[in-house]
């Protein structure tokens, strides 16, 4: 998960909402991914969907059986499907998402009797820091937009 927060930062970095996500198979870290979906005009760009791809390349299979992914925000619908469409074996997530997640915030893909599914998913890992990262990028882009209104009065030293 500190090599999730790692991409996290870097999506960052580029002005994209901090997620990050690596694909983990027998202990070695194959692949990685950050959410980029602005950069490339890809709404499909999350972070595990980045990382999913560049995984089964790395493999030179289009199914992930025996991978991890683990990534810093729970996965919303399309990621989790993309997942078990790999037949990854497990998820592993940091902070829940209480807007979009597909592991139990909103709906649970993974627990669903109906979708023939391969993939297990795990929650709650290192938690509070993936979620403060998220906080703290929206805070700062909430106050960058202030300060471009001119609406902040910064107090002088
Ligand atoms: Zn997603």
């Amino acid at each position: 998960m500190r090599a999730a927060l790692a991409e996290a930062q870097k999506a960052w970095d580029l002005g994209e909402v901090p997620v990050g996500a690596v694909v983990v198979k027998d202990g070695v870290v194959i692949a990685t991914g950050f959410n980029q979906p602005i950069a490339g005009h890809d709404p499909t760009a999350h972070a595990e969907i980045v990382a999913l791809r560049a995984a089964a390349k790395a493999l030179g299979n289009y199914r992930l059986p025996g991978c991890e992914l683990y990534v810093t925000l729970e996965p919303c619908v399309m990621c989790s499907g993309a997942m078990m469409h790999a037949r990854l074996a497990r998820v592993v997530y940091g902070a829940g998402d209480p807007k979009t997640g597909a592991a139990g915030s909103v709906v649970n893909l993974y627990e669903s009797a109906q979708l023939n599914h391969h993939t297990q998913a795990v929650g709650g890992v290192l938690a509070a820091e993936c979620g403060d990262l998220l906080k703290s990028f929206f805070a700062a882009r909430r106050a960058a937009a202030r300060a471009a209104r001119g609406g902040t009065i910064v107090a002088q030293p």
